[in-house]
């Protein structure tokens, strides 16, 4: 089977599916309904058990935040009403736990999904997922969760949100696969940050699949093996090894600069989403952070951060960057990032719809919160601030206005901050490329997100799979855009990055070098690569292919062309020197 490759490495281990069950509960007549009553306190405590193990999991292995769900989930198991209502219909209607349970769940699904409030509405999944869990309890069904995994298992699901991610305990996931899903959807970055080999949009994958089957997963070709046969399972373990080896040399280039031979020198950083991800960048020796996603921060709880609770998370990414430069990106909710408290309406077009700096322009109270924390922060390091999703001069202007309006509130209150920190905005919608030139004049920086900008270039939603043919980096379009991008930054005389998923692609870091990109930043675990490839360049003759590219006609034949320059076979050939591989 093939899908489509979005985070490299080869996976090799036992499949671990999830899958949302459909039980068919019946319902039967009992005179003793003490014993049923017994039954569903047992089925608690359990539950209870269960999650109070969940979340000291989430919390030591990833933090507090992601692990409070948890905590909301307890609650609800030991919500009084709820317990009582079920009681009440065992003993009134001398039914079974089992019906009683799911007929009271579903009137609180039911009256939780009716109220005009999305956080509310939100509470009707997590009592969906408490009623699983009870039921399963008490039919003996096994439940399924990220606890139950062992070690080297292929994860096997339909759709993986960000926060069913930030959930995973990554030394013990060896691939995953799912359903739904493009190259740049949240979840697939976090894989790549994670540096979890991940293949997506295998429609069927979760039918196709046994619990147990052994499954091969290349993250890389999107190539996916049930059961696979002892030659391909030699193959791919060789495979494997290799991929490890040159992972292996490429730590050499950790400590050198990143500069090309004829001098030519870039910044290579590295993407975050929370501050644990800060220990991966500095193993791997990033130069920066160019992208704090910071909207991670108001994901999977049930309130927004406050501010100091924002403070905090900046600060500790500071300390532990030291001055090296960290860019706080403002929150960029929306889109597949989902936070169920705020007041977001579903939209019928969300990557076109309320997200990002538009929901910060309009709640500014939240938008300025933040810009204190990070303020406050910026005294702990070389803090650098960044809004998403601009896409007139105005927005940028307004953006800047409560920025001031922050800085005054922390004078007045005698607060200490950097008064220098540099502002800088993400070109990440076609609007403000095109208008490049004239925003340049207002900030200090720009970094090119790139899938965005591929999206809304293209018309093509980065999570539809069916359109991921269309979805393409190597769009002349594209790169006409980024050329024109950089030029006019050079030309205001601010600096240039790229934070989308292209600045680590090794076909295309030659283009951005000789268009004269400043800063790369990427997801950790291609850092060492991009230094390599980079090292290995002449700026001058890059030039030139920069040129060259944005005049080829498709995409494809841009790739082709690309590939014919760059040969990743020939790299790998060289970190592997003389060993032998059979493969
Ligand atoms: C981008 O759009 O390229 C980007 C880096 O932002 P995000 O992926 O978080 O939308
Ligand atoms: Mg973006």
């Amino acid at each position: 089977m093939k899908g489509l490759g979005v985070s490299q490495g080869i996976g090799i281990g036992k499949a671990f599916i999830i899958e949302k069950k459909v039980v068919n509960i019946s319902v039967n007549q009992t005179d003793d309904t003490d014993n049923e009553v017994r039954r569903f306190h047992n089925a608690l405590e359990n539950c209870k058990k269960e999650t109070e193990e969940l979340y000291i999991k989430t919390l030591n292995n990833i933090g507090e935040k992601e692990a409070m769900i948890f905590k909301s989930h307890e609650m609800i198991l030991e919500d009084e009403v709820f317990i009582s209502d079920v009681e009440t219909k065992i003993k009134n209607e001398k039914v079974n736990a089992e019906f009683a349970v799911n007929e009271i769940a579903i009137s609180y699904i039911k009256m939780f999904e009716s109220i005009n409030d999305e956080y509310l509405r939100e509470r009707a999944d997590d009592v969906k997922d408490i009623m699983n869990r009870v039921l399963s309890e008490l039919m003996g069904i096994n439940t399924i969760d990220f606890s139950k995994m062992e070690k080297d298992s292929v994860l096997v699901v339909k759709d993986l949100t960000p926060s069913d991610t930030a959930q995973l305990d990554r030394t013990k996931v060896s691939a995953m696969i799912t359903e739904i899903g493009g190259k740049t959807s949240h979840a697939a970055i976090m894989a790549r940050i994670l540096g979890i080999p991940t293949v997506v949009g295998l429609e069927g994958i979760v039918d196709n699949v046994k619990s147990d089957d052994i499954i091969i997963c290349d993250g890389k070709s999107g190539k996916v093996i049930i059961n696979p046969s002892e030659k391909q399972k030699q193959y791919y373990s060789n495979k494997r090894k290799k991929e490890l080896n040159i992972i292996k040399q490429l730590k050499k280039q950790i400590g050198l600069p990143t500069v090309t031979k004829d001098g030519f020198t870039v910044s290579l950083s590295s993407n975050i989403s929370s501050p644990r991800d800060v220990d991966s960048a500095l193993e791997n020796d990033a130069e920066g952070i160019g992208l704090f996603r910071s909207e991670f921060l108001f994901m999977n709880r049930n309130c927004q951060p406050t501010e100091e609770e924002q403070f905090n998370e900046y600060k500790e990414v500071l300390v532990k960057m030291k001055e090296k430069p960290v860019i706080i990106r403002t929150m960029d909710i929306g889109g597949d990032k989902e936070v169920s408290y705020m007041d977001i309406p579903k939209e019928m077009n969300p990557f076109l719809g309320y997200r990002a700096i538009r929901v910060c322009l309009v709640d500014t109270d939240m938008f300025k919160t933040q810009l204190k924390a990070i303020l406050r922060a910026s005294v702990y390091g070389n803090a650098k601030i960044m809004f998403p999703m601009i896409s007139t001069v105005q927005e940028l202007k307004d953006a800047k206005k409560i920025y001031e309006q922050a800085k005054d509130e922390l004078r007045q209150k005698k607060i200490p901050f950097k008064d220098n920190i540099e502002i800088g905005i993400m070109i990440e919608i076609p609007s403000a490329a095109i208008i490049s030139d004239i925003l340049a004049k207002e900030v200090d920086f720009f970094s090119i997100g790139t899938n965005d900008l591929i999206q809304y270039t293209m018309a093509v939603d980065r999570m539809n799979s069916k359109l991921a043919h269309l979805y393409s980096q190597y769009h002349p379009a594209l790169l006409r855009l980024i050329k024109s991008i950089i030029t006019n930054a050079h030309n205001a005389g601010i600096w240039v990055g790229m934070c989308g998923e292209a600045a680590g692609d090794p076909k295309l870091i030659p283009v951005f070098v000789g268009m004269g990109l400043d800063e790369f930043s990427m997801n950790s675990p291609s850092i060492l690569r991009a230094r390599y490839i980079i090292r290995d360049l002449n700026k001058k003759e890059m030039d030139k292919i920069a040129d060259d590219v944005i005049n080829i006609e498709t995409a494809m034949e841009v790739e082709k062309y690309l590939s014919c320059i760059f040969s990743e076979s020939e790299i790998e050939s060289r970190l592997c020197g003389n060993m032998k591989y059979n493969y």
